[in-house]
């Protein structure tokens, strides 16, 4: 490839720590506790499942990134890919009656990936933007079907759509609603299918069952005229990795059809392979009308977001629609289209999303369901390739028995910390902590990672034991 690696450079960590410090304000952080941790690691490459650092450590990164780099670091043909298109014609718009090849290129493929009911794709640069473009389509879709009044939106508490204004109102994070004058307009939240959350008392399926009956108590309360969309993720990830029981999305998906809701699958995490099917929906039983997407379409290479939309939808809008007036100058950029082109080869010829099916999927169960026999892992789950266990004080014999800890005590972050420094990443959301691994992740990698995750686990437990918290 044209992109032979220099050779390690060495690197003055505190210098460019200072530098950080001094002109980053960094996405979700406490600056103030940054500074007191002694700032932030730099990560300066990235090979497969793991990142060296500026001091030259290694780690296996459980997490791709932000749950992005599902065919791993350090693929040379993607950058190749995106060298050649930026060589070529690195920008132009897709405004005025002009397009590019690879947008177009990448159009065509994803209608063939995706759902049968999908033949059409808008293009954003990421997953706060897909989701606005969902809010202000669907709204366009319901005005131009003469139904303007339906115009509000139902999503879930805990659930996460973006940060811009409409992808933080959509989504349910009561920290970014804190914040900002947060939900805007027309946006209202039912419970989230959380089995621990709210299940005590009934069988999963039940449990499925009665959260997807909250949409229907919702709708039935706004007036069944006024919903214009219901939108969730598949599995909800930033929210700590919750799957819903396996009656939920059908369920969601009968209610949304009886009241001619649209059903929007936020797809920004699940997509492209990472529950082992190409969208998280086909594995849930769901049939959305529109789907958006980001992160895996380029494995993070360089940001690409969009949102397919069904043929019931997109066929109004094109032929009585007019001007959809809505866009971004990036909105199919010839070199993340590119980009995505060369990832979903990849994703294709190594037959990732079927190893996560077949093999790797499965085989990380069995090795979270292992971790249940530490002391300080009270209950463990996956789908596909991403998994989630809690932190307990003392177990208990189902997920709503057992002694939790004080959430103040911030525990998931005292165990995220031993990670960190031992050379795997996890992220913890509360007690609860979480990994979304590479897809190309092999089971000799996963052993080793279970491993290093098993050992930070002891370390946290005599951590908590020396602080008297268990
Ligand atoms: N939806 C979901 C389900 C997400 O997980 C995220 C990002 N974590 C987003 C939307 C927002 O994507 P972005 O950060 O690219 O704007």
């Amino acid at each position: 490839g044209t992109t032979a690696r220099a050779a390690p450079e060495a690197y003055d960590t505190q210098a460019l720590q200072r530098l950080d410090s001094a002109h980053y304000l960094h996405p979700f952080t406490d600056h103030a506790q940054l500074r007191a941790r002694g700032g932030a690691r730099v990560m300066v490459r990235g090979d497969g499942i793991y990142l060296w650092d500026s001091d030259g450590k290694r780690v296996i990164d459980g997490m791709s990134g932000l749950w992005c780099v599902n065919v791993g670091y350090g693929r040379d043909s993607i950058a190749d890919a995106m060298h050649r298109q930026a060589t070529t014609l690195p920008f132009y718009n897709s405004f005025f009656n002009t397009t590019n090849v690879p947008a177009v290129r990448l159009a065509a493929l994803l209608a063939e990936l995706a759902p049968p009911q999908f033949r059409h794709v808008f293009f954003t640069t990421s997953g706060s933007e897909a989701n606005d473009t969902v809010m202000r389509m669907v709204r366009r879709y319901w005005d131009v079907m003469g139904q303007p009044q339906r115009d509000v939106i139902v999503s879930r508490h805990n659930a996460y759509h973006g940060s811009t204004m409409a992808g933080a109102s959509l989504g349910g994070m009561a920290g970014m609603h804190a914040q900002g004058g947060l939900p805007i307009p027309g946006i209202v939240h039912i419970g989230q299918p959380s089995y621990a959350e709210h299940g005590q008392g009934m069988s999963e399926a039940e449990f499925g069952i009665k959260a997807a009956g909250w949409l229907e108590e919702k709708i039935l309360e706004l007036g069944p005229g006024k919903v214009a969309a219901f939108i969730g993720e598949p599995v909800q990830g930033a929210g700590g990795v919750i799957i819903p029981p396996p009656t939920y999305w059908p369920e969601i998906g009968r209610i949304c059809d009886k009241y001619g809701v649209l059903l929007v699958s936020d797809e920004v995490i699940c997509g492209f392979g990472r529950l082992g099917r190409w969208f998280g929906c086909e594995l849930m039983g769901a049939t959305p009308d529109l789907i958006s997407f980001a992160k895996g379409v380029t494995s993070g290479y360089v940001p690409l977001g969009g949102v397919l939309v069904a043929e019931r939808v997109a066929q109004v809008l094109i032929e009585k629609g007019g001007d959809f007036n809505h866009g971004f100058t990036y909105s199919g950029h010839p070199v993340a289209c590119a980009a995505a082109l060369e990832n979903i080869r990849i994703l294709r010829d190594e037959r990732l999303v079927e190893r996560v099916a077949q093999e790797t999927g499965p085989y990380l169960k069995a090795g979270f369901a292992d971790l249940t026999s530490h002391p300080l892992v009270g209950h463990a789950e996956t789908c596909g390739m991403v998994a989630g266990l809690d932190l307990v004080r003392r177990k208990g014999s189902s997920v709503h028995d057992g002694e939790r800890f004080d959430p103040s005590l911030a525990v998931g972050m005292v165990c995220r910390g031993h990670m960190f420094d031992n050379g795997v990443i996890m992220r913890a959301v509360g007690e609860r902590m979480i990994v979304a691994p590479p897809l190309v992740m092999t089971r000799a990698q996963i052993d080793e990672m279970l491993e290093r995750i098993r050992f930070c686990l002891d370390l946290t437990h005599a951590d908590l034991r020396a602080r008297g918290w268990v």
